[in-house]
């Protein structure tokens, strides 16, 4: 009826750390040519839609609308890039929303606000990603889902590194399926539309599939920690990057999580690396006093603890020396000498052999870690984070205008 979709549907994803938010506080903007007068029907449209299949009413279904005519404005989009590392208030939603002349509604608490305005601002103009989403029928929502495994590690060992973090070969678990009573039946992410179609083909899936769609986003981007190469900045809840110097050696604690704290810019940030990231704690935990790093993660604040650094990755630029000092060895006894007084030397407790003039011993010992970047295992990252293998694939949009009518992959 004359309404034309200039881009897919996109998914957007904001600050992970927000404490108040929806599980993955993702949202959804649909971006149509239509002419003037169906702008109304729309509008109904979509409202008829949400409030039929929203649980509005049921606790924590908050859900909220916007309208916006013609291009995003600046205001809009700086909104959006806020909402994306920062806090944004209800207020500062409100103050876009009639700057903007956007129309927007919102059921129950009015915070759902700001993602449905970020969803708009957000164009993914840079790095962005593609997710082909497979819907269930309604009689099996809640059920076990029929996806067999073995065709997931066979699709992502065919398809990666264009497809990403579709099976987790560490801790062999499935990741395209998620677990909740929701009605998605699976996700598959990747770098373009076409590959995603490939993919799903190659999975063997036991149970009816009631829709699908290929949504455009900024899963596996870094959006969240792109804002500025270094965090100046530290504040809870928010995404931070920040370099420094380890100031002693990490420390396991009980429930399998690793500490440590960071020294930067006369400052000190404990950071930590939680159970769920798996055979990361193990670098983590190999890190000594003096090693240089960047960290990158959220600010995570409980009640009575200290502020704290969920890592989500680790860059490790230069290793520092481990060096252990040792008395030299007695030539009979082979047993290490023992120290004769200051400025005397060294002497065997055994059989006093006496070396007066003998020096404690530097070995250099071996780091059983290399430089790099380092991120938790696939199960563990969040939606926002740039998986290692998409590291060099980032993309670009060069020309808006091939948004309009037909999607040209760059
Ligand atoms: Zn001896």
């Amino acid at each position: 009826m004359g309404a034309q979709f200039t881009d897919y549907p996109n998914i957007i994803r904001l600050n992970p750390n927000i404490p108040y938010k929806t599980r993955g506080n993702a949202a959804v903007a649909l971006r149509l040519n239509i002419p003037a007068t169906l702008f109304n029907t729309v509008q109904e449209e979509t409202i008829e839609e949400v409030e039929t299949n929203s649980r509005i009413g049921s606790p924590g279904t908050d859900p909220a609308i916007a309208f916006l005519k013609g291009k995003p404005p600046d205001k809009l989009r700086r909104l959006a890039r806020k909402a994306l590392r920062d806090i944004v208030s209800e207020n500062e939603a409100q103050e876009t929303i009639t700057r903007c002349k956007i129309t927007a509604l919102a059921y129950g608490s009015r915070l759902g606000l700001v993602g449905a305005l970020s969803a708009i601002g957000e164009c993914l103009g840079n790095d962005h990603t593609f997710e082909l989403v497979a819907y269930r029928e309604r009689k099996n929502w809640g059920t076990r889902r029929r996806v067999e495994e073995r065709s997931v590690m066979r699709m992502d060992r065919l398809t990666a590194p264009w497809t990403f973090n579709s099976y987790d070969f560490d801790n062999k678990r499935t990741l395209v399926t998620p677990h909740g009573p929701d009605p998605v039946l699976l996700g598959i992410r990747g770098e373009n539309p076409y590959v995603l179609l490939k993919a799903f083909r190659m999975l063997r899936i036991r149970e009816a599939i009631e829709r699908w769609v290929i949504f455009r986003t900024n899963h596996g981007t870094d959006a969240h920690l792109n804002a500025s190469p270094l965090s100046t900045r530290v504040r809870p809840f928010t995404p931070v990057v920040l370099r420094g110097v380890v100031a002693e050696k990490p420390e396991r604690i009980r429930g399998g999580h690793v500490f440590f704290t960071l020294r930067y810019n006369e400052s000190s940030m404990l950071c930590a690396a939680f159970e769920p990231t798996g055979r990361f704690r193990e670098v983590v935990a190999r890190l000594i006093s003096g090693d240089a790093v960047t960290v990158f993660g959220g600010l995570k604040k409980r009640e009575d603890l200290p502020l704290v650094l969920n890592l989500e990755k680790l860059q490790i630029h230069r290793l520092a020396e481990s060096v252990s000092i040792e008395n030299p060895i007695c030539p009979k006894c082979k047993k290490h000498l023992k120290s004769a007084g200051k400025a005397q030397g060294f002497r065997c407790s055994r059989c006093s052999f006496r070396a007066p003039s003998a020096k404690k011993k530097l070995t250099r010992r071996y780091r059983p870690l290399q430089k790099g970047l380092y991120v938790p295992d696939r199960k563990a990252q969040r939606h926002l984070t740039k998986p290692l293998s998409r590291y060099g694939m980032e993309k670009k949009i060069r020309d808006r205008s091939s948004l309009v009518g037909k999607w040209h992959d760059p």
